[in-house]
């Protein structure tokens, strides 16, 4: 058992004043109850309690499920993978609270030399099943369930972002996915960069957005997602490395992240901006109006890192990305709930995402208040994940490749 003492609470939502919290086999037994015999005591005094972090946009390899743990992510949702490794990993992450939970969209959905397909001919992804007609939505869908994807992501993207043309997938693939995944209770997640590729994937009927949209201003696109309900996962830090604003070298310097890096994390983190094509057509100043657009409609949005992109770390990266929602005109209560709650809520995980009795007892120990500084929860004093206390001491793994 578990007692944590006079500690400030961020329950996914809301603040409370300092109270107590009781952990028992694994879950949060009580909020406000002091009494706990035998309990181990974990003294709060000028500290936050969090929910354990959770991470719905990143790209999970080998090592990165401790690292991101390490930083307080204590749940991880991949958003496009080889099957059979994500399976191998789950299982691991099952094991051992020293990994974050995870899970996954496995294989995305493309077409034929389409947006994805560069992740194979790089040598990142093994071969993986694509589309070259509407009809092959239903039995791709199956397929990916079969395989153990947790829900479908949907590749739309052109390549004019980035300079690489592309061809993109057909309206009719897309509706057809979306429909297929939807009769059998998934969510849809769709990558796309541009405004059009939005405007397409929401007419669609896609749950959530992967990325923001960064090309042009879409203010009529706010109320359309509000309308509708779908959700936005910005990733403003893996396109800022992407679209000419890098600062991962900066959060690599920081002296609370880079004693928990690996050789190869590191060398990811630092290796920004990514070179673009000729031609290439983004506008990512516009990322932070379009955001503070999307705030005021009343979209909900989430925070994910897209690690193991360039110019970013597992773990590390949720962190920069809620200074950079708050930086965008988020409160730090705003960000924090888009890395507890929010995600929580949105993808189904009942279990996690807040501190309430009966829940996983999935939990970050910070110094300071992160909901007045955001800026606080890299001072990390503590993670327990199913009530189990991480060890942060280590160097960790070092795995990271380039992923989409
Ligand atoms: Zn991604």
């Amino acid at each position: 058992m578990l007692l944590f003492r006079d500690v400030k609470v961020f329950d996914g939502e809301r603040t409370l004043p300092p109270t107590h919290v009781t952990v028992a086999e694994g879950l949060i037994a009580a909020v406000g109850e002091a009494e706990a015999p035998g309990a181990v005591v974990v003294e709060g005094r000028g500290a936050t309690l969090m929910p354990g972090l959770i991470d719905a946009h990143a790209h999970a390899f080998p090592g990165d499920l401790e690292q991101a743990a390490a930083f307080g992510v204590t749940t991880v949702l991949d958003m496009m993978a080889d099957p059979v490794q994500a399976a191998g990993l789950r299982v691991a992450a099952t094991a051992a609270p020293a990994l974050a939970d995870l899970r996954t969209a496995g294989t995305a959905a493309t077409i034929p030399g389409g947006y994805g397909w560069y992740l194979v001919e790089m040598g990142l992804l093994p071969p993986f099943p694509t589309l070259t007609a509407p009809e092959q939505a239903d039995a791709f869908v199956a397929e990916r369930l079969a395989e153990g994807s947790d829900y479908l992501k949907i590749l739309l993207d052109d390549g004019s972002t980035v300079g690489a043309p592309t061809p993109a997938m057909p309206d009719e693939t897309l509706h057809a996915l979306v429909a297929a995944a939807h009769d059998r209770d998934r969510l849809t997640v769709a990558h796309a960069l541009t405004a059009e590729s939005a405007r397409l994937a929401v007419a669609a009927g896609v749950d959530v957005l992967g990325h923001l949209f960064v090309d042009e201003p879409a203010p009529e696109l706010a109320h359309e997602l509000a309308a509708r309900g779908t959700v936005v996962i910005p990733t403003l830090a893996a396109l800022g490395e992407l679209f000419g604003r890098p600062q991962g070298r900066r959060l690599a310097a920081d002296p609370r992240v880079a004693p928990y890096l690996g050789e190869g994390a590191r060398h990811m983190l630092t290796m920004g901006p990514v070179p673009l094509g000729e031609g290439a057509r983004h506008d990512f100043d516009v990322a932070p109006r379009t955001l503070a657009e999307l705030r005021d409609a009343g979209v909900t949005v989430l925070a994910g890192s897209d690690a193991s992109n360039i110019g970013t770390a597992h773990g590390a990266t949720l962190h920069h990305e809620l200074r950079r929602l708050v930086a965008a005109g988020l409160t730090p209560r705003e960000a924090l709930t888009a890395a507890t709650a929010a995600p929580a809520r949105c993808f189904g995980l009942a279990d996690r995402g807040r501190i309430a009795p009966g829940l996983r007892a999935d939990l970050v120990l910070v110094d300071g208040d992160p909901t007045a500084d955001i800026d606080h929860t890299l001072d990390i004093l503590g993670v327990w994940r199913g009530g189990q206390r991480i060890a942060r001491e280590r160097r960790l793994g070092d795995e990271g490749p380039l992923t989409g």
